[in-house]
């Protein structure tokens, strides 16, 4: 658990015999599905109060009739009756709306786990968050929208966040507590995504198919493309210092094609200490499940004498611009941070729908944050209405700079 980078006790996987009570942010999702695939392997383990989606009821219903939920939520309401039906005679009740989703989220359980993909994800794990509950955090826009306030927001309720993000997660598993004076550095690695050996003009005329087939991870439809732009990476390192209590300069990255390292930390000893791992969301999923324990997951087991080679780059900052619009916006502020997101939602529809092309994402968004910046609608934010205003400028923005090209 991270919070303000202190250990804090609270009621987890780890702690009695009594199932942990969860609920699912994002059930029918990639981070969703991985979770239940944990739950469904050990469910005595598990009491599943609700799980939610966004439109994909029948997803959302076959999840809820494995996993026993009591409840099931759908965001988007003409999904509802579609929702209602499938789980006609089951006795799990369902409700659709943001309003709903909010209202299950915080709804008492012993553990969030959030996994809604985007500033969707901000509110209803924020409404968790305040009830002062266990938040296994994978939606690191919570963080990139919104990070010090979601931080205050955890230290004021006492809640505990735990990082799904395997980075995140690895650096957590290393990260000494009570030696933070003694810590240099902490390095999060990056896969370098489907382009990394592609030259300029092989990125600018890839396709979304080629993008989204990552090398080592089987992610959602966004992350997917933010991998292979590295604007994942960029977010991660907003996500670490919210996270970790470091400055920015403390955070680095390195590609690391294999994707076994996935997170370390320096120290002043001159030690390295790292977490290893085959590439599969389950172990860091189950880590946050059963934290302060451990509990056993199906992820293959590493052979490094197989694996044999072990790889580590810098990032080549040519071709992978994103790492250096997020550093650029986490040292503006939380406000740049917000708008960064939103107009990444949008660039990365855009790509998929073949609006834009691939460089055209960074290309784009750098254009968005200096039109916002030089407008003055990057000021602090100092609520979550404000990032979220901040959030709806910058989609605007975004949305009209795609016009522009288009016409
Ligand atoms: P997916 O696209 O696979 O799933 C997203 C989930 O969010 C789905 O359940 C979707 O519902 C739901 N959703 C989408 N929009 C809304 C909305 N407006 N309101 C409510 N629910 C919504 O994403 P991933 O599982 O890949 O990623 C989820 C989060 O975890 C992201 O923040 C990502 O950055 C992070 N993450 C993911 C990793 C991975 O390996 N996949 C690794 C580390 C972090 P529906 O199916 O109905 O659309």
């Amino acid at each position: 658990m991270v919070e303000n980078g202190r250990r804090q006790t609270a009621k987890t996987g780890g702690g009695s015999n009594a199932p942990l009570r969860l609920s699912v942010l994002g059930a029918s999702g990639s981070i969703g599905a991985s979770t239940l695939d944990l739950v469904a392997r050990e469910p005595d383990r598990f009491d599943i109060c609700t799980l939610t989606a966004n439109t994909n009821a029948e997803a959302l219903a076959a999840a809820a009739i494995m996993v026993r939920a009591d409840h099931a939520v759908v965001a988007d309401e003409s999904a509802y009756e579609c929702l209602k039906t499938a789980l006609s005679g089951t006795g799990i009740t369902c409700a659709a709306g943001p309003a709903a989703v909010a209202e299950a989220a915080s709804r008492p359980v012993d553990m969030l786990v959030a996994a809604i993909v985007g500033a969707a994800g901000l509110a209803p794990t924020l409404a968790a968050v305040r009830n002062g509950t266990t938040i296994a955090l994978a939606n690191k826009e919570c963080l990139v929208c919104a990070g010090d306030l979601f931080m205050s927001a955890a230290r004021a309720s006492g809640a505990t966040i735990l990082p799904v993000d395997s980075e995140h997660n690895a650096v957590f598993q290393v990260f000494e507590q009570g030696n933070l004076d003694q810590i240099e550095c902490l390095t999060l690695t990056a896969s370098g995504g489907p382009f990394r050996a592609y030259s300029l003009d092989e990125m600018r005329v890839a396709s979304p198919e080629a993008a989204l087939k990552h090398p080592n991870w089987s992610m959602g439809a966004r992350i997917s493309i933010d991998s292979a732009t590295m604007m994942n990476k960029g977010f991660e390192i907003i996500e670490a210092h919210h996270l970790f209590p470091l400055r920015q300069d403390q955070i680095e990255v390195l590609v690391h094609p294999q994707s076994v390292v996935h997170g370390m930390v320096q120290y002043s000893d001159g030690s390295v200490l790292a977490q290893l791992g085959a590439p599969d969301m389950r172990t860091p999923i189950s880590h946050c499940l059963a934290w302060p324990r451990r509990m056993r997951t199906p992820a293959t087991r590493l052979d490094l004498a197989a694996l044999a080679t072990l790889t580590f780059e810098a990032p080549d900052p040519v071709r992978f611009p994103a790492l250096r619009l997020a550093r650029a916006a986490m040292a503006a502020g939380a406000a740049a941070s917000a708008a960064l997101n939103a107009a990444d939602e949008v660039m990365v529809k855009a790509f998929l729908d073949r609006k834009l092309g691939f460089l055209g994402i960074a290309e784009t968004i750098e254009r968005v944050l200096a039109r916002m910046s030089a407008s003055g609608d990057l000021s602090e934010v100092r609520s979550i209405e404000e990032a979220m205003a901040v959030d709806s400028v910058a989609r605007r923005v975004s949305l009209e700079e795609i016009a522009g090209m288009t016409h």
